[in-house]
């Protein structure tokens, strides 16, 4: 298990920094990821580490940056560090779609792939029992 581990995952109240999944109704704990990758410089440092899903983590990977695709200009990551998510996101539990609502927002969105059909299907069945939003 990751030292950090423990203290990310009570801060992040156990759920997915980016997507906002529920790591209860998981069989398995969340990943610890670096905000700033350690390719492009991050440090195994707790202002660096953010709790992610496996699919967030997997999707973000070690980029920095995507497209926007509202615009076609590339914006930066959401930093779940620095940004606020409730300025650039909107979590609808009944379509169980994540909208980005700013260029950050939405290069997140289309970085991550948040709208996957798996994604959405998973957060419909979340927000029945109210783990989602
Ligand atoms: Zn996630």
């Amino acid at each position: 298990m990751n030292p950090f581990y423990y203290s990310v995952a009570a801060r992040a109240k156990h759920r997915c920094e980016y997507c906002r999944a529920p790591e209860a109704i998981f069989n398995f704990p969340f990943e610890i990821e670096h905000v700033l990758p350690l390719a492009s410089g991050g440090t195994t440092v707790e202002m660096n580490l953010a709790l992610a899903c496996r699919s967030c983590n997997l999707f973000k990977s070690d980029h920095l940056s995507f497209v926007d695709p509202s615009t076609d200009q590339i914006s930066r990551l959401y930093d779940p560090r620095i940004d606020n998510q409730n300025e650039h996101f909107e979590f609808n539990g009944m379509s169980g779609m994540v909208k980005g609502v700013t260029p950050m927002g939405r290069a997140t969105v289309n970085c991550l792939k948040m709208n996957s059909e798996n994604q959405i299907l998973a957060r419909r069945q979340w927000y029945r029992p109210g783990l989602f939003p």
